[in-house]
């Protein structure tokens, strides 16, 4: 029997409404361990090299983890997969909140959706009975409506429900998945393939119990847990001011992406900090599936000209700088109700806030006019214009047409230079860290699979001091700080080994916020309990492979769907100097900075144009990429 996960996976077509279960046996879970595993390993094995992602060929998979579930602080998360319509490469995306475990409680570990149903569907999950049900009713709705037509549908309103809003529906290239209405796969546009196959939601219900080897040991890792988080700075700090904490800080280190990225502070910082939000608007902590950290905020306003649903949650650290300093909006009820209209139209908040910073430094330089804009005055700062902007990008009307298909697109249809304003990599938004003052962020941006994505390794800053923080990753073979701006070979070790972590927990459906080094779980802790989850004789070191793994797997999809060593690149803007605040002057310099992505490639056993040796594949027992 089965420890961890359930040994089952569900495949639906689409097209014919066919329902299969599979069982891919043990060797597949120990090699994939669910997340970013499964989906690179099916995208590899079925897609065909070259397809359009809004077409019926492209896959959609809804992946759990070997430890999505465990009743442990940060291991609820699930990841979801297919070629993505932003980057045309790797798409991937996770979310915390309740629908992984949920599913797991149902008996699956994922989802594989294929082909395009002929009108609109969403698919009900109840244990064993597994339904595709009209959705003609619900599509056109936005994302608070469809859930409560589904909850009441089903008679049930404690379904777990993912879903897409009007920007899946309208193939908005950076439309998000939505589950409990808040918690987003928000990267990579997953929403649109979602909405590319007439597919409105998946809800589930389940009711068995998730089988774990031993339970007792799991009891003893979880009171550690509990006794030690508050103590953990890192994690108290996301408890009491959640992720929009950081905001004064990051500020005050003058890398707060403030104007498109010119500059590193900004002013209104103070009026858009977690510190604000606490003393004004938060009515809740909120937070996911057994975990006590608690890092999410639910937000109120019901003031009779202006409403912010608490439904909707609140904003987080990216969505407060994408909607603040990125367009100088100092405003936190401005952001917060940005932030509603991003989860109800189901869009991703950065790739939304960049788009529109993007387009408001177009107007600035005379490069798109009031008449291209449907007669915005869209200057840096005006409130009402970013919110009519995210109205008319989810409905594609107008301006927002254009901006709906990201600003690398954008970009290359207005031309007039426009590119310089575009803050991409592989065509996805850069989050909203800024890596002049961190470089390793900047290898994470250039170096991800999915385009910019500031979840790649922890940032630079953490690891910038001896103390606990350096010490909880002894185990991982590191053991001195760097500083912030290195970009020595250690750098690029410090770099790898951390990615494959990190690599590794996403497959295991943990979020990062839990283990060393951001959260408070030590890393031999994490072992002990894939050990106590799965009943496998497992090690640190087999762990680290599996994250080494998916991230070639994914790198080899890259370069089959066309990506090259030339798309690890970052923006030119990130090696110009900030203009202000405490990093005033400071660039990233380029020759070391590409220096270091070489020695990134050699570290890893790739070859100088960052192609997979045949050696490393075989070794990571990869044949079938060769
Ligand atoms: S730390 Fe926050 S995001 Fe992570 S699992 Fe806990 S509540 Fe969810």
């Amino acid at each position: 029997m089965p420890y961890g996960f359930l040994g089952k996976i569900i495949r639906i077509n689409l097209t014919d409404s066919m329902v299969k279960i599979e069982k891919p046996g043990e060797a597949f879970y120990r090699a994939y361990m669910g997340g970013k595993g499964f989906i690179t390993y099916y995208l590899l094995k079925e897609l065909p090299a070259g397809i359009n992602p809004l077409g019926p060929e492209n896959k959609i998979i809804f992946a759990t983890g070997i430890l999505t579930g465990v009743p442990i602080p940060a291991m609820p998360r699930f990841a979801v997969g297919a070629k993505s319509p932003l980057t045309g490469g790797y798409g991937q995306s996770e979310a915390g909140g309740y629908w992984g475990p949920e599913l797991k409680r149902a008996g699956y570990d994922g989802i594989v959706i294929e082909g395009k149903s002929p009108k609109p569907v969403y698919i009900n999950i109840k244990d064993d009975d597994i339904q595709i049900r009209d959705a003609s009713h619900i599509w056109g709705k936005d994302t608070g409506e469809a859930q409560d037509l589904i909850r009441a549908e089903l008679g049930d309103d404690k379904v777990r429900i993912a879903q897409i809003g009007p920007g899946g529906e309208n193939l908005v290239r950076y439309a998000c998945i939505l589950n409990e209405l808040k918690h987003a796969n928000g990267r990579n546009g997953l929403g649109a393939v979602m909405g590319s196959k007439n597919l409105k939601a998946i809800a589930v219900r389940g009711t068995k119990d998730i089988p774990f080897a031993d339970g007792d040991k799991i009891k003893e890792i979880r009171k550690k847990c509990l006794d030690i988080y508050m103590e953990y700075p890192l994690s108290r700090s996301l408890y009491e001011l959640g992720t929009s904490g950081l905001v004064k800080a990051i500020n005050a280190g003058g890398i707060l992406p403030t104007k498109n990225f010119k500059y590193g502070e900004f002013e209104g910082a103070d009026k858009i900090s977690g510190e604000t939000i606490a003393q004004t608007i938060l009515k809740r902590r909120e937070g996911c599936y057994a975990c006590p950290i608690r890092c999410k905020r639910a937000v109120q306003i019901e003031r009779e000209d202006f409403r912010v649903d608490i439904n909707y949650g609140g904003p987080e650290y990216e969505t407060v700088v994408a909607f603040g300093s990125l367009c100088e909006i100092a405003d936190m009820e401005v952001i917060a109700k940005a932030n509603e209209m991003c989860n109800r139209y189901g869009i991703d908040t950065i790739s939304t806030g960049s788009s529109i910073a993007f387009a408001m430094e177009c107007y600035e330089n005379g490069i798109l006019t009031k008449e291209d804009l449907d007669g915005i005055e869209l200057t840096f700062g005006n409130s009402d214009a970013v919110l009519k902007l995210i109205e008319k990008i989810a409905k594609r009307e107008g301006i927002g047409n254009l901006l709906a298909d990201g600003t690398a697109r954008a970009a290359q249809k207005i031309g007039k230079g426009s590119e310089k304003y575009s803050m991409n990599v592989k065509g996805q938004e850069l989050a909203m860290h800024d890596p002049r003052g961190k470089v390793g962020i900047g290898m994470g941006y250039a170096l991800s699979e999915t385009g910019a994505d500031h979840m790649v390794v922890p940032h630079d800053t953490l690891l910038a001091q001896e103390g606990i923080v350096v010490d909880s990753v002894a185990p991982l073979g590191i053991t001195e700080p760097l500083d912030p701006l290195d970009l020595s070979w250690k750098k690029v070790r410090m770099f790898v080994y951390l990615q494959q972590w990190w690599s590794f927990l996403n497959m295991a459906g943990v979020c990062d916020f839990g283990p060393a080094p951001r959260g408070c779980i030590p890393v031999m802790d994490v072992v002990n309990l894939v050990r106590a989850t799965t009943g496998w004789d497992t090690s640190l070191w087999e762990l680290m492979k599996a994250g080494e793994r998916t991230i070639n797997m994914a790198r080899i999809y890259n370069l089959r769907e066309g990506l090259t060593a030339e798309d690890d690149i970052l923006p030119e803007r990130l090696f110009e100097p900030l203009l202000n605040g405490r990093l005033k002057g400071t660039a990233i310099p380029k020759d070391e900075f590409y220096e270091a992505i070489s020695i990134y490639y050699s570290m890893m056993g790739w070859n100088d144009k960052g192609v997979p040796s045949k050696g490393k594949l075989l070794e990571l027992n990869l044949e079938y990429c060769i």
